[in-house]
């Protein structure tokens, strides 16, 4: 008999962002600042003595320890990955038993439910309330399912923008018996500081059943290198670091990443500038959309979730004016852009609606 592909992975298609060139994208919630001048010239001079012919760090120890220090957390308890996604794919691969299911929310970050089908895995969805808020005992319940074999979900949330408190995140935790991915991919967001009051991070090795992500795609503005960080208690960060491929973060990754994290007002000041630019973007759409038939929701994050049954007319009208946004069925998700972008939304936004 002919070769057959194993049906985990025969009829999938290759993950397509919006294609196109777009005069303005604001679909993908990456930073809008590129790096900054100072930090390039850094790394242009430590590019020059960069050993390209030898593999890069197995544990990118200096890379680690400057992202701990900026986290104010223990280094022992922090594993690189090629971008989080590259550590949500290993994480569901390796933490769960074959005959195991994931847990997930809707809505939320969609990797988490695809990495599940890939490995043959199968997913239980919580549907959270009308208003996306989640509630936990709920989930707890859901959990007692005892081939349930881990809860991923994204705190904030992408896509929702809301934020579950640090009490119910806590509830959860302790009130299940499986493994706790907590995706803090925008947690920066919603903190005065990066030890702030929202995030699980400081107290992540009381919990032998958590491990929260990090990435450096979101506030520290890195989505071109590819850097994401599972952080957790030392068993499980050792098995990580096991099942990990051994050369998973390149050296120009590690270096980029390095002086970045190393340069921790910069990377803080730019945070506050997102989440600003954040604040004036939901000010104008609560504007726009009509409340509160179409809801704007208060965003925790660098982009703003729209519930609206509109979206996809004002979807394909934005990209005919060469503005790229996020699509998804009864909702419209908006990264913050520039000042300029975000006035050229909104300017384009308003001619859309008028005219139709
Ligand atoms: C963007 C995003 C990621 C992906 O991070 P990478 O490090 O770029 O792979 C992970 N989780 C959530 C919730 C995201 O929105």
């Amino acid at each position: 008999m002919a070769y057959q592909l194993n049906p985990n992975i025969k009829n999938l298609t290759p993950y397509q962002p919006i294609h196109g060139d777009f005069n303005i994208r604001l679909d993908a919630n990456e930073s809008f600042y590129s790096l900054d001048e100072k930090i390039k010239l850094s790394i242009n001079e430590a590019l020059l003595d960069l050993d390209y012919n030898r593999y890069p760090d197995s544990n990118a120890v200096e890379l680690v320890n400057t992202f701990a220090d900026f986290y104010h957390i223990n280094p022992t308890n922090v594993t690189a990955g090629n971008g989080s996604d590259e550590l949500i794919s290993l994480i569901v691969g390796t933490f769960l038993s074959p005959n195991q299911k994931l847990l997930t929310f809707s809505n939320d970050f969609s990797m988490y439910q695809i990495y599940a089908s890939i490995y043959g895995l199968e997913t239980v969805t919580y549907q959270k309330n009308d208003d996306l808020t989640i509630d936990v005992d709920k989930v707890i319940s859901l959990s007692q399912d005892t081939s349930i074999g881990a809860i991923f979900f994204s705190n904030p949330c992408n896509p929702t923008s809301l934020l579950l408190n640090r009490n119910d995140v806590i509830k959860l935790v302790k009130g299940v018996n499986c493994l706790v991915v907590l995706d803090e991919a925008y947690m920066d967001f919603c903190n005065d500081d990066v030890t702030g009051e929202n995030s699980l991070l400081q107290s992540v090795s009381k919990y032998d059943n958590l491990i929260i992500l990090k990435t450096s795609s979101k506030a520290v503005g890195l989505a071109g290198i590819r850097l994401g960080f599972a952080i957790a208690n030392d068993t499980i960060t050792n098995a990580l670091k096991s099942v990990k491929s051994p050369y998973n973060v390149n050296s120009i990754t590690q270096l980029v990443g390095k002086i970045t994290f190393g340069d921790r007002d910069l990377v803080l000041s730019k945070t506050k500038q997102l989440v600003a630019n954040t604040k004036v973007l939901q000010t104008q759409l609560e504007k726009i959309f009509n409340l509160p038939e179409e809801v704007v929701y208060s965003s925790k994050t660098n982009f703003v979730y729209v519930k609206t049954n509109r979206g996809k007319m004002i979807f394909d009208n934005l990209l005919l004016n060469s503005i790229a946004i996020r699509y998804m069925g009864d909702y419209l998700r908006i990264t913050a852009g520039s000042d300029t972008e975000n006035k050229t939304l909104i300017a384009t936004l308003q001619k859309i609606i008028k005219g139709n």
